[in-house]
């Protein structure tokens, strides 16, 4: 026993004070204006001296882009067209010219393709690459059809083996893939689709997880309203998205692995289920980063290449960051989703 611990124990109990009053205000808040409610399980806001402003990109192919009818990308998620693999490149450059980095997470199949001097060149960059599963499966499936579409179309790739096997060597393969062709370890965890109260409640995926080596992941990505599909957000949708952000702020599981949250709205839940023009997303995006400067908490901005090289080719949503982040002074800074899980812990 020392003053550190007793210093814990105080700190745990005001944490658990602050987690309280938080789950009041949501739930009277959620009252007053019929928004949805907010998890109570919303970590509380730590105290930092100034707000951590990550940029994280899922390198991978998502349905609808870029063009509304492509669907087949849900079978190859990893085979990276030529634009997506640019785009990042270009995005890297750029942020990293504003004194950042990308953390980047890899879909583990891209490494069967032939050519994969973009990602040296990223990782020779100094950008973070972190693994999101080698075919993009999702990590809560209990039954084999639900683990990924590849899977379902071609059960023989999987038979035999119960749902946990194949995501756990989902997530080892993508590891192993990373290690062979750019012989790197990688940065972190980032799960296929987020989950709004994120891996809470499923103590056997946290373990997993924590047993692969990951000290930190990327899972929750909070409840809040979107709009119509086809019509802009209205005042009460984008109050809705701002009062997500106290809920995706980094937070512990039991056994010790740390939840570096996705900060809301995504360019998929923008361009694909509301799909917003590029104006309402930066407008989205804008107000999130300044509640974050303004609470000196996390905003981990979350999108794809493949979705943005066709509704944001100028990069305009990386710009603005940067700007922003600049503008706020010793208020914030751009970091990566390593350093912020890294903080958690002190
Ligand atoms: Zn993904």
């Amino acid at each position: 026993m020392n003053r550190s611990s007793v210093r814990t124990r105080r700190e745990f109990l005001i944490d658990t004070a602050r987690i309280a009053a938080l789950a009041t205000a949501n739930s009277s808040q959620a009252a007053e204006t019929s928004l949805p409610k907010v998890s109570n399980s919303a970590p509380p806001i730590q105290q930092r001296r100034q707000a951590s402003i990550a940029i994280s990109l899922d390198l991978e192919m998502a349905r609808n882009f870029p063009r509304w009818e492509d669907a087949h990308w849900d079978f190859e998620k990893g085979l990276l067209n030529a634009e997506a693999k640019a785009y990042a490149l270009e995005a890297a450059r750029r942020v990293r010219a504003r004194g950042g980095v990308i953390h980047f997470f890899v879909v583990g199949r891209v490494f069967e393709q032939d050519d994969i001097e973009w990602l040296k060149q990223l990782h020779r960059l100094g950008h973070p690459l972190g693994n999101h599963t080698y075919d993009h499966v999702y990590v809560l499936a209990t039954k084999a059809e639900d683990i990924q579409y590849r899977f379902k179309r071609a059960p023989w790739l999987i038979q035999g083996k119960t749902p946990s096997q194949v995501i756990r060597e989902n997530i080892e393969l993508c590891s192993e893939a990373m290690e062979t062709r750019l012989g790197i370890k990688p940065a972190g965890f980032r799960t296929p689709g987020g989950f709004s109260d994120g891996l809470n409640g499923r103590p056997d995926v946290q373990n997993t997880l924590l047993n692969l080596g990951f000290r930190w992941v990327s899972c929750k990505y909070p409840a809040h309203p979107y709009s119509q599909p086809g019509t802009p957000p209205t005042a009460e949708v984008l109050r809705g998205i701002v009062a997500a952000q106290a809920a995706a702020q980094p937070f512990v599981y039991p056994n010790g692995l740390v939840d570096v949250p996705m900060s809301p709205i995504s360019d998929v839940g923008a361009f694909r289920n509301c799909r917003w023009k590029l104006g309402d997303f930066l407008t989205a995006v804008k107000m999130g980063v300044e509640w974050a400067i303004e609470h000196k908490a996390v905003y981990d901005f979350l999108a794809h290449p493949s979705v943005l090289y066709p509704n944001d080719p100028e990069f305009r949503t990386f710009d603005m960051i940067c700007d922003l982040v600049q503008q706020a002074g010793d208020r914030a800074r751009l970091t990566d989703l390593d350093a912020i899980a890294r903080e958690v812990h002190l």
